[in-house]
């Protein structure tokens, strides 16, 4: 034991900045007496206070996000799923209906029709691409619609503009999951949407190594009251993955082309090959929506197809086998292509018949394409099909 104090480095100070913003872990900021952090809390001075109530990583990435999202006071948070929750818990409260589409993430199914409810909400599920049925399902005490613009992972594409129409007239607020589509095909809060929310963790990031949502409001009171949300209910981000996902996000949008180019070759590769029932990929014209993914997202029918193989258990296995080096991992948006299998995964909880319902058999593949070569891809995911179709 000494008897000194513990002294913490002085920051070297430099009269130039840094190129890279710096990591700052720091959960607490010392000011020099309580008038200096009167006026820190109370916003006579900007700064930070303890981390929990914000820091320099997530302020620097929600900016970053803002901009592509033509937001304003964007907040990053711990994941995709806070900011899905967050966005929510500011636009509704026990008493309240909350509708969401039929096709949502797993795990925002989950909050649907576990979470919410226990908070003393109601919900149900409506079919986005169909205003008629959404207009059916609307109830006097509806305060907002939970919707992706793209569907995981049958690739449905909702009617934005019709959702968002009805909304408005109603005075529903509509939240918009706008992780497939991303920014770069479609802007949520200028298509009338009241709140956009990110798994950051996804495309925007991509490199599967950041934990991260993103939400934001186009109402100012709105904005605020996420941010008291996110720091009461502590869904506060990690800096040190705000400062990955802030490196990843730099090459967002030369990754996103390059995988949307491959998709669409996969797409009609695989399409072509003779071997695969069916494909689904938004910028096929034999899309069901085509035309409306045309209309919402222009050339940006994204990185993710979807496709089923037709047979059983063995086929998915040797599917899976045969396309190796691919990664085979319940994700999306890494910088390397991923193949999922929603029977085993984000759908197992289902039935087969619920699974069937929604269009996905056993032999069901989404593949969220990466950036390397396309003609390896088409190369791989082809022979890969033909070798798993032979096992029949
Ligand atoms: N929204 C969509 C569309 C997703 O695909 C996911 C995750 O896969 C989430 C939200 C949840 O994001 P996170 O895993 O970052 O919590």
């Amino acid at each position: 034991m000494t008897d000194k104090p513990i002294l913490r480095p002085v920051a070297p100070t430099s009269a130039a900045k840094p190129l890279v913003s710096p990591i700052q872990p720091s959960v607490v900021y010392t000011t020099p007496t309580p008038d200096a952090l009167d006026a820190l809390y109370e916003g006579g001075e900007t700064g930070f206070t303890y981390s929990r109530e914000g820091h320099p990583n997530a302020q620097s990435l929600a900016g970053m996000i803002d901009a592509m999202e033509g937001a304003q006071g964007g907040v990053v948070v711990s994941s995709g799923m806070a900011a899905v929750v967050i966005a929510v818990l500011a636009a509704a409260q026990a008493g309240d209906h909350v509708l969401g589409g039929n096709q949502l993430y797993g795990r925002s199914l989950r909050m649907m029709n576990e979470e919410l409810p226990r908070l003393g909400m109601e919900t149900s599920l409506f079919d986005p691409t169909d205003v008629a049925a959404l207009e059916a399902a609307i109830q006097p005490n509806t305060k907002v619609i939970l919707v992706e613009v793209v569907s995981n992972p049958t690739l449905r594409v909702a009617d934005m503009d019709g959702i968002i129409a009805v909304a408005k007239a109603r005075g529903i607020k509509v939240i918009v999951d706008n992780t497939f589509t991303t920014p770069r095909a479609y802007q949520p809060l200028a298509a009338g949407a009241d709140f956009v929310v990110h798994s950051v963790t996804k495309l925007l990031s991509g490199h599967s190594d950041a934990l991260l949502g993103y939400v934001a409001a186009a109402d100012a009171d709105l904005a605020e009251r996420l941010d008291v949300i996110a720091t009461t209910w502590g869904f506060t981000a990690c800096p040190w993955s705000c400062w990955t996902a802030e490196r990843g996000l730099l090459t967002f949008d030369l990754r996103f082309e390059q995988a949307q180019r491959s998709a669409r070759a996969i797409a009609q590769a695989l399409g072509a090959s003779g071997v695969v029932e069916r494909v689904i990929y938004p910028g096929d014209p034999a899309h069901p929506d085509h035309n409306r993914a045309r209309a919402l997202l222009g050339d940006h029918a994204g990185n993710m197809v979807s496709f089923e193989l037709g047979g059983d258990r063995a086929v998915s296995n040797a599917f899976a086998t045969a396309a190796a080096p691919l990664a085979f991992a319940p994700t999306l948006g890494d910088v390397a292509t991923t193949i999922s299998h929603p029977a085993s995964s984000s759908h197992r909880a289902l039935t087969v018949e619920a699974r069937a319902a929604l269009g996905m058999g056993e032999t069901f593949f989404r593949i969220s394409v990466g950036i390397e070569p396309t003609q390896m891809l088409v190369d791989t995911l082809t022979v890969a099909a033909k070798t798993a179709k032979q096992t029949r």
